[in-house]
C-alpha cells in the first residue's frame, strides 16, 4: 500500500487518464482491436485496458481512483480509434521553414539540390531559427498524432547550442525526439569540429539524465561524400570516447553521387567505409540506403544497423527507390522516416506502398511489409533509444503515448485486416486527441499549452527574416 504521502506526490506529478467508448487499437507484436474496453492512464504510463463494464462493476472508479484522484480526465472516444502515437525515425526539424521558399534556384539532380536550396538555407539558421522550426513542426507533429520524431540537425554557422534550442521546443511540445547535429566538412575544417562539439555537448546532457525521457541523442553526420577521413576518425573516437554504445545518425547512398564521390575520393563503397570507421551497430541509422549492392546490404545485417525508408522525400529528389523489400529479406532492420516532407506518418506509409509496388512492378507485393515498417519496425527502433518504457505499442506498462483518430468504420475492421483500414481508411481521417507521456497535448483538435496561433505569427515574422538573408 502507498502512503498518504507517495499518494499526494504522485497525484501531484501526474494525470489519470481513462479513455472509453471507442476501439482500441493495441498494435505491437500481436495487435489486438478491442471494443468495449476502457484505456487507464497514470504517472505517463498505462495502467490498465479493462472491459468497460468494469469500470462500474465493483465501484472500481471510486475504489482504485477516487481516495487518489481527485480529478480524473474521462475522454469519450466513441466513433474514434485509439492507437498509439506514430514514430517518425527520419526527420529535419530545420526544413520548416523552406515551405514557401521561391528563391532557390531550379536545380537538375539531387547535388544541385543540396547546393541550391538545402545548404544555402541552413548556412544562414540562428538559434532563434532553430528553436521555432522545431516547434512549427511539432505542433504539426501533435495535429497529425506524431508522438516520437528522430531528427537530423544542420546550422553550420550556429551549431553551438542548436541542439539545446530544439530541446528547448522538444520539452515545451511535450513530444519525445532524438536529436544530433549533422557534422559535415562542406563548411570548412572549423565548422566540423563545431559540430562535433555539439553532438558531444548534447549527448554528454541527455546522459546526465536530468531531462527526464523525453529526449535521446545521436550522433549525427550529414554522409561519407561531405566527410573526410580525418574529420570521420576523430568524430569517432570522441564519440567512442564518451559513450562506447553510441549510434549514429547519417544519410547512406541516398543518391548514387554519394557512392561515386566516396569511391573515388576513399577507394570503397559508402557502407564499406562506414563500417571501416566503426560507426556501424543496432543503435546507428542508415537514411535512404537506395544504391546499395549485396555486400553493403550484408555488412548492415551483420551488424544489425538500422535503415531507414523516406519514401517521399526519394520521389521529390528523384533519387531513386530503395528495395524495401530485398532489405528486408536480408534481415535488416527498415524503419519509415519522413525526412522533413511531413510529419504524418500515414501519408508517408500510403507513399511506401505505392512506390514499392511500382518499382517491383507487381499490384500485390509490399503491403503489409509497408505497414510494418511504420507499426513494427519503427516501435522495435525506438524501443532500441528509449529503454526504460516500452513505446509504439499500448499494453500495461508502456508509454502512454496515444492518439485519437476520428474513424468509424464502414466496413469489418479486426485483426486481420487492421492494415488495410489503416491504409485506406484511418490514413484519411482527422486526428482528434493526442496524448504524448500521458499528458494531453491536443484535445478535441484543440492544442493544450501551446498557443499555435501566436508561434505561427512568430515563426512566419523569423521566416520572414531568413528568406531576406538566403
Ligand atoms: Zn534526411
Amino acid at each position: 500500500m502507498k502512503s498518504n504521502q507517495q499518494k499526494q506526490e504522485q497525484k501531484q506529478n501526474s494525470e489519470a487518464i481513462i479513455i472509453r467508448g471507442g476501439t482500441i487499437a493495441t498494435l505491437g507484436e500481436h495487435n489486438k482491436v478491442l471494443r468495449d474496453h476502457a484505456l487507464i492512464i497514470e504517472c505517463g504510463k498505462v495502467q490498465k485496458i479493462i472491459p468497460e463494464k468494469e469500470l462500474f462493476e465493483g465501484n472500481f472508479l471510486s475504489q482504485e481512483y477516487s481516495e487518489i484522484w481527485s480529478q480524473i480526465t474521462i475522454l469519450n472516444a466513441s466513433g474514434k480509434v485509439v492507437m498509439p502515437g506514430f514514430i517518425n525515425a527520419h526527420m529535419h526539424f530545420y526544413s520548416s521553414f523552406a515551405r514557401g521558399l521561391i528563391k532557390a534556384d531550379p536545380s537538375k539532380n539531387f547535388s544541385e539540390v543540396l547546393t541550391n536550396l538545402w545548404w544555402r538555407l541552413d548556412r544562414k539558421l540562428s538559434a532563434e531559427d532553430n528553436y521555432l522550426s522545431a516547434m512549427v513542426a511539432l505542433i504539426d507533429a501533435i495535429k497529425k498524432g506524431t508522438t516520437t520524431l528522430i531528427d537530423h540537425h544542420a546550422s553550420p554557422f550556429s551549431a553551438k547550442g542548436s541542439l539545446f534550442e530544439i530541446a528547448k521546443a522538444v520539452k515545451e511540445s511535450g513530444l519525445r525526439a532524438s536529436l544530433c547535429y549533422e557534422l559535415s566538412d562542406r563548411d570548412g575544417e572549423k565548422v566540423a569540429q563545431n559540430g562535433i562539439q555539439e553532438n558531444l555537448d548534447f549527448m554528454k546532457w541527455v546522459q546526465s539524465g536530468q531531462e527526464g525521457d523525453q529526449l535521446r541523442a545521436l550522433f549525427g553526420m550529414h554522409a561519407s561524400f561531405t566527410i573526410e577521413d580525418k574529420t570521420l576518425k576523430s568524430a569517432v573516437e570522441q564519440a567512442r570516447a564518451l559513450d562506447h554504445k553510441c549510434g549514429f545518425h547519417i544519410h547512406c547512398a541516398e543518391d548514387l553521387s554519394d557512392q561515386e564521390i566516396t569511391q573515388k575520393k576513399f577507394g570503397v563503397r559508402v557502407v564499406e567505409r562506414l563500417e571501416r570507421a566503426g560507426i556501424l551497430g543496432p543503435t546507428t541509422i542508415c537514411g535512404h540506403a537506395i544504391h546499395l549492392n549485396d555486400h553493403e546490404m550484408d555488412l548492415l545485417r551483420k551488424s544489425d544497423t538500422i535503415v531507414v525508408h523516406n519514401p517521399q522525400s526519394n520521389m521529390n529528389n528523384s533519387v531513386g527507390v530503395a528495395n524495401t523489400l530485398k532489405l528486408l529479406e536480408k534481415g535488416i532492420l527498415v524503419g519509415l522516416g519522413t525526412d522533413a516532407m511531413t510529419v504524418n506518418m500515414l501519408e508517408e506509409l500510403r507513399s511506401a506502398v505505392w512506390v514499392q509496388r511500382l518499382f517491383q512492378k507487381h499490384p500485390n507485393v509490399a503491403f503489409i511489409e509497408s505497414y510494418n515498417l511504420l507499426i513494427n519496425n519503427n516501435r522495435q527502433i525506438a524501443n532500441r533509444f528509449w529503454t526504460n518504457t516500452p513505446l509504439g505499442e499500448l499494453k500495461v506498462g508502456a508509454a502512454a503515448d496515444v492518439v485519437l483518430i476520428d474513424y468509424d468504420p464502414p466496413t469489418t475492421m479486426d485483426e486481420s485486416n487492421f492494415a488495410g483500414h489503416l491504409i485506406f481508411g484511418l490514413a484519411e481521417s482527422t486526428v482528434d486527441t493526442t496524448i504524448a507521456n500521458g499528458k494531453i497535448v491536443m484535445k478535441s483538435k484543440e492544442l493544450l499549452g501551446l498557443d499555435s496561433e501566436s508561434i505561427m505569427a512568430h515563426s512566419r515574422e523569423v521566416a520572414n527574416k531568413l528568406w531576406n538573408r538566403f
